[in-house]
């Protein structure tokens, strides 16, 4: 058998199976040996009968002395078997699997691994993992039908039993029995043609397992030890791999990204600067610095200017819209919805008109064609994605804004660079809200320069936040109802997260609608309520949305997917029901709503969990408004492959490796530095970069 060859060659895995397989992306022998266990179940010590404790988790090794089916009276079948170890017997229980009195029959050899139990003065197990051996006194040699690799020479020879047992990440149909018997079989046929494709010396270098033994210590460790330094090993490939090709692409991007360098005119730039209405925060100036930098350079620009919302990345893109205009050429802003292309326009028109540029906004696809012809005279335009995906005619592109970029493909993307005139590239400048850890920002936007705004304008109330214990729901409603009554104030509702989805689900729809009515009819009757979902569309949404800006509605009951990115400077307060199912980021990003004004804004919580971790998490937001330092909390609070993981804040997850590890993070990154240079001295790392991909966000 071949690395390469798919898994239907395996023996046992027929169409079915690999058709599951498919669905976990597994396709090869290769990609089965990557399937790496979550965790493991130690059932390592293994224990004569006579010694058995209940409760304890042990293995059982002896000869089945009699097993049978029995029907009970509600015709539900136990099976039953008695197990001797030559001193002691015990007796064994399953319910509802009558093949396993065939599958090991009277005088059978077997290990069987599970959790004492007592009944009366009798210790039994009930529903034990089992497996044959050959002989109890063979155990030792490890003679059974499994896997004896070179390295794993002290495994005692069983797969499911008596040892650290592997757990897979399980899929309907694919159970880690299963899993654990071919990987067993195939792991031994292949192990010999993995070639371990990172230099010695940085192996040396960096204390890391060679591959071959991580991948049969990752499967079938002796010890948890084990286990974790070959997962280490297997989490730095992947960490390697995808800070490599990062590397890789962004040396691409400076060879092959021609652009039209501009001219900063620092006379004009401070002009631009003193007019406008406030003075800009410190790091406002600091990344406005090194985006004029960039914009120098004949290298095009592939910047991500990371900031809070309200940390005012608006006008730091109007300043490079005003630097490209000043040397001759437009640019283009493109926001992921029409709500907030148009408050691009409004606030890229008050801040560029006064100096004679012409700002248009590209509504609609339909109206695209029409406005063509006219928009070469612009020297900015906004618009949503359609601005470049159905090529409007630049006269000269030499900037692309990009907001919220998660919300746009890497194609998007690719697809804008190649905007530029005469064959020249445009400078890109991508904005986004999404708190990225440095961890996450090392390994997967590595290929973007970056600059953050880390401190919000000065002069900004500070939003109260907190969580709402469920015996306090009530004196919060009253208290939201004084608020909104006795002041022109509104307030936000968010219903809680139902599923984790970029497109609303129908569930989401009807719950909200739910809440509503009944916040309308029982809660809150003499007050005007709105009610925005995702079904709702364009013409209807805008209406909802302008009747909130103009005070029209006192309370908007909103789903979570919902964009409210609009400025409603008389909203003070984010109400957000089922609050743990959120990741922070994205409760603070909702909390961003609010306090948009100079008035004093609230956020409450509302959980009905107890869980004290939940409590600590939820209240970290109580002491913190950076966006970033609560990101950071969260991944190391819930780590990333929680339910409700990090796909939420929108940047990708890892398969084997852990945006926690920042010290591994940092070794992949220098070894990967190490070597970007001079690919073509290790032609074996091709396949790792090749095989670097994260795992979508949704
Ligand atoms: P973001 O896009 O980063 O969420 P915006 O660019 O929309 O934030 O800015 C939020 C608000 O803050 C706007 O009303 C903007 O005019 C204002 N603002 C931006 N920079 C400053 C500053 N340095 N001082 C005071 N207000 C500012
Ligand atoms: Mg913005």
């Amino acid at each position: 058998m071949n690395l390469t060859d798919p898994v239907s060659s395996i023996p046992l895995v027929g169409p079915g199976y690999a058709f599951k397989l498919k669905k976990v992306e597994v396709e090869t022998v290769k990609d089965l040996l990557y399937h790496i266990p979550t965790r493991y179940q130690d059932f390592s010590s293994i224990s004569p009968i006579s010694l058995l404790q209940p409760g304890e988790k042990v293995t059982i090794q002896g000869q089945i002395i009699s097993i049978k089916n029995i029907f009970t009276r509600s015709r539900k079948q136990i099976q039953t078997a008695i197990l001797s170890d030559g001193q002691d017997q015990i007796e064994i229980t399953w319910f509802n699997q009558p093949y396993i009195v065939r599958a090991i029959p009277e005088g059978t050899y077997v290990s069987m691994s599970g959790t004492v139990s007592q009944y009366g003065r009798k210790k039994t197990l009930v529903a034990p993992q089992y497996e044959k051996i050959h002989d109890v006194t063979a155990k030792q040699q490890g003679s059974s039908e499994v896997l004896i690799a070179s390295e794993a020479k002290h495994s005692r020879g069983t797969i499911h039993t008596g040892r650290l047992v592997p757990v897979y990440p399980e899929t309907s149909g694919l159970s880690s029995k299963w899993l654990r018997s071919r990987i067993s079989h195939v792991l031994p046929t292949v192990i010999d043609e993995i070639k371990d494709p990172i230099p010695e010396n940085i192996l040396k270098k960096h204390n890391l397992l060679p591959l071959k033994e991580s991948i049969i210590k990752a499967h079938f460790p002796e010890s948890l030890e084990d286990a974790q330094t070959a997962k280490r090993r297997l989490g730095f490939d992947e960490l390697f791999g995808l800070q490599l090709k990062n590397l890789i692409r962004k040396k691409e991007w400076k060879e092959k990204k021609l652009a039209h360098p501009f001219t900063v005119d620092s006379h004009k730039t401070l002009g631009f600067i003193n007019s406008l209405p406030f003075s800009l925060t410190d790091s406002q100036n600091k990344a406005s610095g090194e985006i004029l930098k960039d914009l120098g350079k004949v290298e095009a620009m592939n910047r991500l200017l990371e900031g809070d919302v309200g940390s005012g990345k608006t006008v730091v893109a109007a300043l490079a819209c005003f630097t490209a205009a000043i040397n001759g050429f437009q640019s283009a802003i493109m926001a992921p919805t029409q709500i907030l292309a148009t408050q691009h326009f409004n606030t890229l028109s008050a801040l560029l008109k006064p100096h004679n540029l012409k700002v248009a906004l590209v509504t609609s696809e339909s109206r695209l064609a029409s406005q063509g012809l006219s928009l070469r005279s612009y020297d900015v335009v906004v618009g949503t994605h359609a601005l470049v995906q159905k090529g409007v005619p630049f006269e000269k592109l030499g900037l692309v804004v990009i907001d919220e970029q998660h919300r746009f493909g890497v194609r998007q993307r690719a697809l804008l660079s190649e905007q530029g005139t005469k064959g020249h590239a445009p400078h890109i400048l991508t904005m986004t809200a999404t708190p990225i850890p440095r961890t996450v920002a090392l390994t997967a936007f590595g290929d973007l320069d970056l600059s953050t705004l880390d401190e919000l304008p000065k002069g900004r109330v500070r939003i109260k936040t907190w969580v709402v214990p469920p015996q306090k729901r009530d004196s919060a409603y009253r208290w939201i109802k004084k608020q909104v009554k006795n002041t022109d104030q509104q307030a936000f509702i968010v219903c809680p997260l139902i599923e984790q989805s970029e497109k609303e689900t129908m569930k989401s729809v009807k719950s909200a609608q739910v809440e509503f009515e009944k916040l309308q009819k029982n809660i809150f009757p003499d007050l005007k309520l709105g009610l925005l979902h995702g079904r709702i569309k364009g013409k209807e949404k805008e209406q909802i949305m302008a009747k909130m800006k103009k005070g029209e509605i006192d309370i908007l009951v909103a789903t979570p997917v919902v964009e409210v990115g609009i400025d409603v400077s008389n909203a003070t307060i984010m109400m957000i029901e089922g609050a743990e199912r959120f990741g922070l980021a994205q409760l603070h990003q909702l909390r961003g709503r609010v306090g948009r004004g100079d008035k004093q804004s609230y956020c409450l919580l509302f959980s009905d969990s107890r869980s004290p971790l939940v409590l600590r998490r939820l209240k970290s937001l109580e002491r913190s408004l950076s966006g970033r330092e609560l990101a950071e909390i969260d991944l190391e609070i819930r780590g990333p492959g929680e339910i409700y993981g990090t796909a939420q804040h929108g940047y990708p997850e890892l398969k084997i490796a852990s945006f926690n590890d920042f010290e591994l993070i940092k070794i992949a990154h220098s070894a990967a530095e190490a070597v970007a240079d001079k690919l073509v001295e290790y032609p074996g790392l091709d396949a790792i970069v090749n095989k670097a991909d994260f795992i979508a966000p949704n």
